[in-house]
């Protein structure tokens, strides 16, 4: 059923997670507390790292094996965004920060002596259209001064370095993407010295925050690449941040999938189980099928990247596939619980927040249409 890839990884993260179950996740949620043990037994367990080169400390091993990981900690019911980004994040010092910048830090992220849960793209004003963003960074002799705002800043507070995205040279009509740059900046030294972080409350627990940025000095060695060419570089991360976020979903799918079909069998109603009706049974199998079809396209996406091959309009895909499919049985899930999913105890209303962030982030389901209608089908670009 789960596709058996890496299967002593997922029984392995299977049975960690079994040391974190409903009860640890509501009290967190209620608290809007970080899940700070969880995050701290997966750094240690090397999980998080397994995307990491050798070379620097981690397993090495390919993004079908992190799906797998991200998979089954949503599969377990446990909540995966308290650190997926270090996953996804890293990609962007890996494949274009310089040597000593990779030396310097990713054995330590490796080990997890240093975090790297946060990234800055999001701006209250530019939304998705990432072109626009408004933070910006000058020269200043050794040093870059940045000034500016960001916004849905996750994890920040739980991370000792934030991949940074901002404009270094203004926004020319011609070249959109052009004159963004990124830059690693080591929030030890920055929260009170330029940055400030003000945390925002969501309808879930993600510990996200919108942080404002005045006369940041960040040290000009820690641009990664190029400068102006900060807009590519984050975008060849958002195929694996893609692939990452549809294995998830589909863990989420297979947890509420699971769970219906539980309660459906036990529940008792009219001197029958629920579950006898088709029309309780028939959602349940639906969104059974719907997951096991994305799983395939997720699968796919994360072979391709695997080999290096193109694969933007399968990583989109695949998200919008398993993103709506772990929404259908989330709703299903819901339905078939009657009034007990609206109970905390039974963690489904916890998982349905959870889950319907997926529709939006890390990219929204209209963008990822207007990514396929236009870059898999040819059609024209509407904006
Ligand atoms: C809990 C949470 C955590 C997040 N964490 C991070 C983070 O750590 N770092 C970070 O940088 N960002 C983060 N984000 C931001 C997230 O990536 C954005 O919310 C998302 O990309 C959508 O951008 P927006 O909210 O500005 O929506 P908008 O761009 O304002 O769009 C609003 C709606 O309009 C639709 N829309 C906009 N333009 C078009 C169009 N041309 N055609 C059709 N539909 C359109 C969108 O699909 C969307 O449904 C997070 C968001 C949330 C909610």
């Amino acid at each position: 059923m789960s596709g058996a890839s890496f299967p002593e990884i997922r029984e392995a993260v299977a049975r960690l997670c079994r040391d974190y179950p409903g009860e640890y996740w509501r009290a967190c949620d209620r608290d809007g507390r970080y899940p700070r043990e969880f995050v701290d037994a997966l750094t240690k367990s090397g999980y998080l790292s397994v995307l990491i080169p050798e070379a620097y400390g981690g397993a090495g091993l390919p993004l079908a094996a992190a799906c797998a990981v991200m998979e089954e900690i949503q599969r377990a019911g446990c909540n995966g965004a308290a650190c997926h980004a270090q996953m996804y994040t890293m990609g962007t010092l890996l494949k274009h920060g310089s040597e000593a910048q990779k030396e310097k830090y990713l054995p330590k992220i490796a080990s997890g002596a240093l975090r790297l849960q946060a990234f800055g793209v999001t701006e209250p004003t530019s939304g998705t259209d990432t072109t626009r963003i408004r933070t910006r960074a000058v020269r200043d002799g050794d040093h870059y001064v940045v000034d500016g705002e960001k916004v849905f800043i996750s994890r920040i507070e739980h991370s000792d370095l934030m991949i940074l995205l901002v404009r270094t040279s203004p926004r020319d009509e011609a070249h959109r993407t052009h004159g963004m740059s990124v830059l690693l900046v080591d929030l030890r030294e920055a929260v009170g010295k330029g940055l400030t972080i003000r945390p925002l409350r969501t309808m879930m627990n993600h510990s996200t925050t919108a942080i404002s940025i005045e006369n940041l000095r960040v040290p000009a060695e820690n641009l990664i690449g190029v400068e102006g060419e900060g807009f590519r570089y984050i975008v060849d991360g958002m195929n694996a941040e893609r692939i990452l976020i549809a294995a998830e979903c589909i863990g989420d799918a297979r947890w509420f999938v699971a769970k219906s079909a539980q309660y459906a069998k036990e529940r008792q109603v009219f001197g029958r189980p629920i579950g006898q009706n088709q029309g309780v049974q028939f959602p349940i199998a639906r969104a059974h099928i719907q997951t096991e079809s994305a799983a395939g396209m997720v699968a796919r996406a994360a072979a391709l990247f695997d080999a290096a091959e193109p694969c933007g309009s399968e990583a989109n895909m695949a998200k919008l596939v398993a993103s709506e499919a772990s929404w259908f049985a989330a709703d299903v899930c819901m339905q078939t619980h009657g009034g007990f999913g609206f109970t905390e105890e039974f963690d489904v209303e916890r998982k349905f927040r959870e889950t319907r962030l997926y529709q939006v982030a890390p990219i929204s389901t209209n963008l990822i249409l207007s990514h396929v209608a236009t870059h898999a089908l040819g059609l024209p670009k509407s904006f």
